[in-house]
């Protein structure tokens, strides 16, 4: 099965696929945290990406529709993959429609994730993950279990990341709005989109995304 999840930054889209991730056992395929992931390493790209990201900005479609080819190649997803953060642009939708073309394989579902902006500032403001395993939490919304302590790794080193603020925000969810959001209309005429109630709480949304691929919904 082959899913992208979309919405604006703070949507839930993370926190959702890591869940689809072990209830469907097919990965998440997430180009910030491979992003993060270069610049951790100080490679040429990762350097690329900082400023990038610092800005609040988009990476250039070539270098992230390579990316995501690479990834969908390797042999964890020959059953299927969550795309969460990717397509982003309606140049690397087009370009993900025909590298999938070409293997025989296409979309099965797009999930749109529908927030009130007013709340993508607080939810990402107060967005934290483990430092060891990257399990994602909130100040307010989603505390492990014991304060202080991953509820599935047991670390006790957390996270945040230097673009949740108030800031690079704005720009993120500026660029959603400009070159993201128009991807939807694409998706709509494919017959492919389905929305779901991103406001609702955290297994509300799991509940709803679920009864969609499980063709409930
Ligand atoms: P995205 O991957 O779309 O940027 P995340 O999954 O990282 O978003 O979620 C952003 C923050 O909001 C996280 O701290 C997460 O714990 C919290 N969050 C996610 N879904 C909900 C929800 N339905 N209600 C309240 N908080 C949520
Ligand atoms: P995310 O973790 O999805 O919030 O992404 C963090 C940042 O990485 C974004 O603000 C962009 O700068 C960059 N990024 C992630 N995915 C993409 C993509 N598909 N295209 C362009 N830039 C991306």
């Amino acid at each position: 099965m082959n899913i992208i999840l979309l919405g604006p930054p703070g949507a839930g889209k993370g926190t959702q696929a890591k869940r689809l991730e072990r209830d469907y056992g097919i990965p998440q395929l997430a180009t910030g945290d491979m992003l993060r992931a270069a610049v951790a390493s100080g490679s040429e790209l990762g350097q690329q990406a900082k400023k990038v990201m610092d800005a609040g900005e988009l990476m250039p479609d070539d270098l992230m529709v390579r990316m995501i080819e690479d990834r969908i190649s390797q042999p964890d997803c020959q059953n299927g993959f969550i795309l969460d953060g990717f397509p982003r642009t309606t140049a690397q939708a087009e370009a993900l429609d025909q590298m999938l073309r070409k293997r025989g394989a296409s979309l099965d579902h797009v999930i749109e994730l529908k927030v009130e902006e007013e709340s993508l500032v607080d939810r990402i403001t107060g967005r934290y993950s483990c430092a060891k395993c990257g399990a994602g939490y909130h100040d307010r919304y989603q505390a492990p279990k014991v304060e202080g302590v991953c509820d599935y790794c047991g670390s006790t080193e957390f996270k945040r990341r230097e673009d949740d603020n108030e800031e690079t925000v704005r720009s993120r969810m500026q660029a959603y709005r400009d070159q993201t959001a128009p991807i939807l209309p694409y998706y709509h005429e494919q017959g492919k989109l389905k929305q779901v109630d991103g406001m609702a709480d955290i297994d509300e949304v799991t509940g709803q995304i679920k009864r969609i691929l499980d063709g409930k919904a």
